[in-house]
């Protein structure tokens, strides 16, 4: 509803101003008549009670006369004699109620004289009663002129009368027209007053219903605007999390760093949300807890990738608090009530590396839906792991590559020299001894050229697992190129290297290689073993010094073992190279 204007209102107002102000001159020029022709009205009653009076005054002076002629009682004088100036009076009266009419006035003037005449008739008569006694008066009575006086007066009385009564008739039906017409515009008025009234009352209460609505909706809108400030405020501190997020786990070196990162912002970012993180195992058979915070895994520690919808249809699962068709097995096996919650598959360069669950557990009353904003923020935080993860893999992978050998999976030779001149270093300062072993396969080119080259990848490749297998953990085999391989012993001492060297002759000798069925007969190794210091302080001396008894080993027909010595050695470290090094 729009408001009425300030205009509007106004000029209703002036609209109802001007109609009272001419309802009350209508009413008054009504009223003014009224009243007029009510005065009018009671002036001819007055008029006509007047002549009444008039009349009966002089019957009763008349009246007293008489008495007092037949009486000569002078008491019966008495309605006589107060009748002369009462009938004086009224006779005045009589002539100004009816000077405004010349007709009647005419006749009050003529019966001011005949009534002048009458009282001296009567009183002629009285004075003869006093003087001369009752006959004489009883005379004076009986002659015609105070017959005749009177029936004149009462002619001209009659006269008046008749015509006030006329009057009389004409006035009161004007007067009653007037009270008529007074009723209906006071109706009229009072109809338009109420009228107006109800219509200023309805512009006024609808002008406040107005308002009042624009008022609601003001505050709705004013609500609606600080909703979304602070949905804004929430978002923000999201991607703030998210982003603070994404830089840890950007510089996370391990995946158990990353879970770490993660668990430490799950909470900031789903407060109210039960948050696991699952990683596929290595066999990617079924997936396992990695990281998670809001309390305790409330699931099963594993399950299978089918036990899964998100991970099934590659794409977020969503399910409410009633929406129990569509509920995950890894979720409905674990029975309970029915909690909402999300699986968002966790994908990065096309390959899924787990799954992000969250569970709703509002602080307090029933946990409702995730709502779309919480999902597509599971959905983003998701996408951020995976891509992390990804990239971590990515960089494990690359660490692997630049560091190992991929036939063999033995560590590559620039990570040999690498370790071998850190490893130097902190047993020299330990003063602790290391063993150096160089091997090389026997006669390999012959093997080459008998089974083929991949055969002769095939017997590297056992060799890798052979070495692996008789080196400890702290120990380092690499294929140092070729069919050649090194092998680092910390803190083993030439005797130690020479038995290990040993060992590792006796079980290549020992292995009967089969490639594609057939059988590639015995290996042998020549292996040459120069520890530290003894036989060289810096890396390059110690490597020259295994390869010399390498090549001793060789010279002296193969599959034996030699250890660096005076007459091995065929670069000996001078004191200069010593001192370069700062030993
Ligand atoms: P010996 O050491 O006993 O003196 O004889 P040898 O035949 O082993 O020595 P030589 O150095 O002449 O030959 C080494 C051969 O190893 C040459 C090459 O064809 C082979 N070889 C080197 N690397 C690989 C490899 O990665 N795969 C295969 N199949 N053969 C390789
Ligand atoms: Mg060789
Ligand atoms: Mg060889």
């Amino acid at each position: 509803m729009e408001a009425p204007s300030t205009t509007r209102i106004a000029a209703g107002f002036i609209a109802a101003f001007v109609l009272l102000t001419v309802n009350a001159a209508v009413s008054y020029v009504t009223l003014d008549k009224l009243v007029a022709a009510n005065r009018l009205v009671a002036q001819t009653e007055q008029t006509l009670k007047l002549l009444g009076e008039l009349r009966a005054g002089l019957v009763d002076a008349e009246a007293g006369q008489r008495g007092y002629i037949i009486t000569g009682e002078e008491s019966y004088l008495e309605s006589y004699l107060s009748a002369r100036p009462v009938t004086a009076a009224k006779l005045q009266e009589l002539a100004r109620l009816t000077a405004d009419d010349p007709e009647q006035s005419a006749r009050v003037a003529l019966l001011e004289p005949l009534i002048g005449k009458k009282f001296e008739d009567l009183s002629g008569a009285i004075a003869a009663r006093r003087g001369q006694g009752m006959q004489a008066a009883a005379a004076l009575v009986q002659g015609d002129q105070g017959k005749m006086l009177m029936d004149r007066i009462r002619r001209i009385v009659g006269e008046i009368q008749n015509k006030e009564e006329v009057l009389l008739a004409l006035r009161t039906a004007e007067s009653e027209f007037n009270a008529y017409i007074t009723i209906v515009t006071y109706a009229v008025a009072t109809f338009l007053n109420i009228c107006l009234f109800g219509g200023i009352c309805f512009m006024v209460i609808r002008g406040a219903v107005a308002r009042r609505k624009l008022a609601v909706v003001e505050r709705e809108s004013n609500e609606k605007v600080a909703r979304s400030l602070a949905e804004v405020q929430v978002r923000n501190q999201e991607i703030t999390f998210l982003s603070q997020m994404s830089s840890f786990l950007q510089t996370c070196a391990t995946s158990e760093e990353a879970c770490t990162a993660i668990a430490r912002f799950g909470p900031q970012l789903f407060p109210t949300e039960i948050g696991v993180i699952y990683l596929f195992h290595a066999s990617r058979n079924y997936v396992e807890p990695a990281a998670s915070w809001g309390g305790a895994n409330p699931h099963e520690d594993m399950f299978q990738p089918s036990d899964c919808w998100a991970l099934r249809r590659g794409r977020l699962h969503a399910v409410g608090e009633k929406d129990t068709a569509m509920v995950c097995e890894h979720v409905a096996r674990n029975g309970g009530t029915l909690q909402p919650y999300i699986c968002a598959p966790m994908t990065a360069q096309g390959e899924t590396l787990g799954l992000l669950y969250l569970q709703s557990q509002p602080a307090t009353g029933d946990a409702a839906p995730l709502s779309e904003a919480r999902q597509q923020l599971g959905a983003a935080v998701a996408e951020q792991i995976a891509l992390a993860l990804a990239n971590l893999r990515l960089r494990e992978t690359l660490r692997q590559q630049s560091v190992r050998d991929p036939l063999t999976g033995l560590y590559n030779r620039r990570f040999l020299e690498e370790t071998l001149g850190r490893e130097l270093s902190r047993l020299e300062r330990k003063n602790l001894p290391l063993s150096l072993i160089m091997i090389d396969v026997d006669h390999f080119k012959s093997f080459n050229d008998t089974f083929g080259h991949e055969a002769g990848d095939a017997v590297l490749r056992d060799l890798g697992g052979i070495l692996q297998r008789y080196v400890r953990g702290s120990d380092i085999a690499c294929r140092y190129g070729g069919e050649e391989f090194t092998i680092i012993l910390p803190e083993a001492d030439i005797d130690i290297g020479r038995q290990r060297a040993e060992m590792l002759r006796e079980a290549t000798r020992e292995l009967r290689l089969i490639h594609d069925g057939k059988s590639l007969g015995a290996v042998t190794l020549s292996l040459g073993v120069a520890c530290f210091p003894d036989h060289g302080r810096l890396r390059e001396h110690l490597l020259q010094a295994a390869d010399a008894a390498l090549y001793e080993a060789k010279n002296a027909g193969r599959n034996c073992v030699v250890v660096s010595s005076i007459k091995t050695l065929k670069v000996v470290e001078s004191p200069q190279q010593r001192d370069q090094a700062g030993r």
